[in-house]
Order: structure tokens, then C-alpha cells, then sequence
């Protein structure tokens, strides 16, 4: 399976070499010239992985992150031209996964991308997962019911399944869910993912006040049940 990597960076002769040299290394690559390009990319081609420019001429690169990190746990690897280690804590504070500064050798570049893309979790894991009721295509990143209609879900609801779907029949923590989504909502945590666990049921589970497949397990967390 090929890895996404989207990079945003609005220096057109730098883009266009991360692009080069990524092609080069078989990664498939997007590019996106600003923050809001990112976010859009991000939300609709939904990369593996994201390596970003602080200095963008529309969004400040910490709103991107922290805009991304809202929804999404792809991993980040910030590219940046500030030199202190105050921008470089506020970056991972903001959920970057690692930090480069410019200027950069590109060979530093890809070992930061392959360790990143190592840390996102067990490659071996199944890439799809069917249930009686419903079938979770983790490469092609898609839903379907089993009578075969496509399920539309929003990007918080789709990371919390496939969180899932990666762990099948095994109970993921609440706390371990909670920091994969890094939702808004952290002060209400439980609420929080409550509320989207009641959202996939009713758009997958055949009777939602009776799961059969997203089950909670009280005290500890929630499970996909094949
Ligand atoms: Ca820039």
C-alpha cells in the first residue's frame, strides 16, 4: 500500500523538490500552497501523513496543526526556518509528531518521515474488517453497509471507527482513544466520545440500543466486535 504524504509549503521551488524526492522514494504525494489548501487536502484525500510549513501566507502553520489535530491524528512532521527551542516545544505541543528546521538535508527529511510513519501503529494490521452488519475498508478509507451502500461519516466519526477497526476485538482505552482524536472537547471527555460512539452506531449498527458490534466496555473503553 502506498503511504500519502500531503506536504503544504508555499515555497514553489521547495515544494516542488519535496515532491520530486518523495516521488522518487514511491511515496504518493499531494502538495497544498497554503493552510487553508491543507486543511482541505487533509480533510478530502486523507494523507497517512502531513509535513508541514510553519511559515504559510495565509494561516500561521501552529493554526493549521492545531486546526488539523482538531479531527485527525495523521502524523506531522513540521518544517520550519525559526531556529528556537520555544518554537520547537509550541510546534510538539501542538500535536506535531517531529520538528525540522530550514534548511534541511533531504536524507534527514525522509528518516523523520519513515519514523513517523513507523510510530502511526502496526502496519500488519488488517485493512479491511467486516462485521454481519457493516465492512470497514481501512486503505480505501470507506464504509459499507452489508447491503453494499456506501456509509457517510465525518472525519472525527471515521477516526474513531478506524481506531477501532485497527484494534479489532480488542478494547481500546478511553484515555488511548481520547489522545489518538484530541478532540475540542477534552474537558468533557467522556461526553465527547460518547457522543460520536452514538453517532457511528446509529449510522451502523442495525438496532443502536442494542450494539452488537460497538461495544462499550464500562470502566475501561470501547471495542469493534467482528
Ligand atoms: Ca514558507
Amino acid at each position: 500500500m502506498t503511504t500519502r504524504v500531503l506536504v503544504v509549503e508555499d515555497e514553489p521551488a521547495l515544494a516542488r523538490a519535496l515532491a520530486v524526492t518523495l516521488r522518487a522514494k514511491r511515496y504518493d504525494v499531494s502538495i497544498a500552497h497554503s493552510g487553508v489548501g491543507g486543511l482541505d487536502a487533509a480533510a478530502t484525500w486523507h494523507p497517512d501523513l502531513v509535513v508541514l510549513d510553519l511559515g504559510l501566507p495565509d494561516l500561521d502553520g501552529l493554526e493549521v496543526l492545531r486546526a488539523l489535530r482538531a479531527w485527525s491524528a495523521v502524523p506531522v512532521v513540521v518544517l520550519s526556518a525559526r531556529q528556537t527551542s520555544d518554537d520547537k516545544v509550541e510546534a510538539l505541543d501542538a500535536g506535531a509528531d517531529d520538528y525540522v528546521t530550514k534548511p534541511f538535508g533531504m536524507d534527514e527529511l525522509l528518516a523523520r518521515i519513515r519514523a513517523a510513519v513507523r510510530r502511526r501503529g502496526p502496519s500488519d494490521s488488517p485493512p479491511v474488517v467486516r462485521t454481519a452488519a457493516f465492512t470497514v475498508d481501512l486503505a480505501a478509507r470507506r464504509v459499507h453497509t452489508a447491503a453494499g451502500d456506501d456509509v457517510r461519516l465525518t472525519p472525527t466519526e471515521w477516526h474513531m471507527l478506524e481506531i477501532l477497526a485497527r484494534n479489532v476485538g480488542k478494547v481500546v482505552g478511553r484515555r488511548e482513544l481520547l489522545q489518538e482524536l484530541r478532540g475540542p472537547h477534552l474537558d468533557r471527555e467522556t461526553h465527547y466520545l460518547r457522543v460520536y460512539l452514538a453517532q457511528l452506531r446509529r449510522k451502523l449498527e442495525p438496532d443502536p440500543a442494542r450494539p452488537r458490534h460497538l461495544i462499550t466496555e464500562a470502566g475501561m473503553g470501547y471495542r469493534l466486535e467482528p
